[in-house]
């Protein structure tokens, strides 16, 4: 192998897989360097959201969905069955051929690019030049003109949850299990403690989950996180907000988890506690003292708007930098980078960024809450539409829910849109599009929708910031 590249990437998760892939497009000599190992010990590409994310948390939350249509919504639609069971290892095995599949098509992706892929760790050195240790053989030194860092993040761990081989687990552990727990304790009602405590609580688990904070879902709109509160809660989901863990101990086959609440010190007894209170940019061994690649105060990668380091032609993208901690985020700026790299000049709109909680209903936003609106004094008009009149949503049996437009009263021009309701994770693009089109509520209210989707409580919500939805009455008699 030459040691000399146009781009080295060091990560290939999202971020990193896609600026090499497209650094390759390009026409760059492009080597990507990622140190991933599966279970049985063999290289594979595609970070946390292939292997330990988002693509096998999505597999385990759609088998579990269907399990809870099967066992309890097929008979209301006049579908009989017996009684439905569930079979853990098989789903759980079709899970790992799912993410086998798709880091294998990485695989084949860099080799149809020709990517170099390269299986160990990357350390920046100085003068752009990178240490390489392969899972087998011997460190060298390559070069590169430019190098892009997208080494991503790691669990957070906390004192009082010391994690364990199975009993203690942190998400990765939580999407392994082989028997559904029948108590299961989760720490933290984010994102992803929602997502893991909703697939074992469908498969049947008493899930509690402990919550330090006592507003849900700070960064959703209010309104949305209080009824997605309130459906999740009759799921079955025992949320508590305001309840700090203390600690958590083993004792024998169960775990003994000490809280603080509002009435003092409390305990239960959980079978499996899984600890979901964030990530954390990883940085462990990637830089050297005299590369130059600052850290900012929180520990990520000191980039500009652009994704540069403090280093010049070095780069870092993905959750290692300031921003959400969302794949797609992370893919955009590989991408924006390796376009920058070759002289042209993309950038990344940070104010159009999707979130999706892909619970059930799902939970979906982009741009700025009604809370954040009013903070900043902007005056704002607001448009809202229930999937419960919505006749696609009525015909597939699945109406919990409301789209929210919120447009500047002055300009009308989109300001944030959020969903909770079936399919808002798909539904969620349209409201990026037209805010990447700087569109107004009127533009979405003048476009025509297919009837009948789910989409129309978009175009009806977007009607309805002008007060004239045509499915609900209106009570704003703007014209
Ligand atoms: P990563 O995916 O973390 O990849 C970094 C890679 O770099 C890893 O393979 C790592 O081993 C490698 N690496 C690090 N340092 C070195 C080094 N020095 N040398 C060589 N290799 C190195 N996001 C979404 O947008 N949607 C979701 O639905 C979603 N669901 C999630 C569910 C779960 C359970 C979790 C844990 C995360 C989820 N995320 C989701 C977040 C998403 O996984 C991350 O935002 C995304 O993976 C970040 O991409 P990245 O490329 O920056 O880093
Ligand atoms: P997220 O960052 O979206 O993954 O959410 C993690 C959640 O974990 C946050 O809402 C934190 O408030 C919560 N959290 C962190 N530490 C604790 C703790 N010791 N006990 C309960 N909740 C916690």
């Amino acid at each position: 192998m030459s040691d000399m590249f146009d781009v080295i990437v060091i990560g290939a998760g999202p971020a990193g897989y896609h600026a090499a892939i497209r650094c390759a497009q390009l026409g760059m000599k492009t080597a990507c360097i990622d140190k991933s190992l599966d279970d049985d010990g063999n290289a594979v590409l595609g970070g946390t959201c292939l292997n330990w994310g988002c693509i096998p948390s999505k597999a385990l939350l759609d088998a579990s969905h269907k399990f809870v249509e099967a066992s309890e919504h097929f008979a209301e639609i006049g579908i009989k069955t017996g009684k439905v069971s569930v079979d853990v290892p098989a789903m759980m095995a079709r899970k790992d051929q799912v993410v086998k599949g798709l880091t294998g098509g990485v695989s084949s992706l860099f080799q149809g690019n020709g990517v170099t892929a390269l299986a160990g760790s990357g350390k920046l050195l100085a003068g752009r030049q990178v240490e390489f240790t392969p899972h087998t053989g011997e460190t060298q030194v390559l070069k590169a003109e430019h190098v892009i860092l997208a080494p991503g993040s790691v669990p957070v761990e906390i004192p009082p949850a010391p994690l364990t081989d199975d009993l203690i687990v942190d998400s990765t552990g939580a999407l392994e299990f082989q028997e559904v727990p029948k108590k299961l304790g989760v720490i933290g009602a984010g994102v992803i403690g929602l997502e893991l405590g909703s697939v074992w609580n469908r498969l049947g688990s008493e899930v509690v989950l402990l919550e330090a904070l006592e507003e849900f879902l700070p960064m959703a709109d209010e309104r949305i996180a209080r009824d997605s509160l309130k459906i999740m809660r009759g799921q079955g989901l025992d949320i508590r907000l305001g309840t700090r863990v203390t600690g958590a101990e083993v004792m024998g086959k169960k775990v003994k988890v000490t809280f603080q609440d509002k009435d003092g010190e409390q305990v239960i007894e959980v079978d499996k506690l899984i600890v979901a209170v964030g990530r954390r940019p990883y940085t462990e061994g990637l830089l050297s003292r005299d590369c130059g690649v600052n850290l900012d105060e929180r520990g990520f990668l000191y980039v500009n708007d652009l994704c540069a380091t403090d280093v010049p032609n070095v780069y870092a993208v993905g959750d290692v930098v300031r921003g959400p901690m969302l794949a797609h985020k992370g893919m955009e700026e590989g991408i924006m980078v390796a376009e920058r790299i070759a002289g042209q000049k993309p950038l990344v709109n940070y104010d159009a960024v999707p979130s999706v909680i892909y619970t059930h209903p799902e939970v979906a936003w982009v741009g700025q809450t009604e809370q954040q609106l009013k903070a900043s004094g902007e005056a704002y008009n607001v448009g809202a539409f229930p999937f419960a009149a919505s006749g696609r949503a009525l015909a597939a049996n699945d109406t919990q829910g409301t789209v929210k437009i919120l447009a500047d009263a002055e300009t009308d021009r989109i300001l944030g849109v959020h969903i909770l309701g079936p399919q808002a994770s798909e539904l969620i693009a349209q409201a990026v599009i037209a805010m990447e089109f700087d569109a107004s509520a009127d533009d979405l209210g003048l476009t025509m929708f297919a009837h009948p989707t789910l989409s129309e409580a978009l175009h009806e919500a977007a009607l309805g910031v002008a007060g004239h939805a045509i499915h609900m009455v209106n009570r704003k008699k703007r014209q």
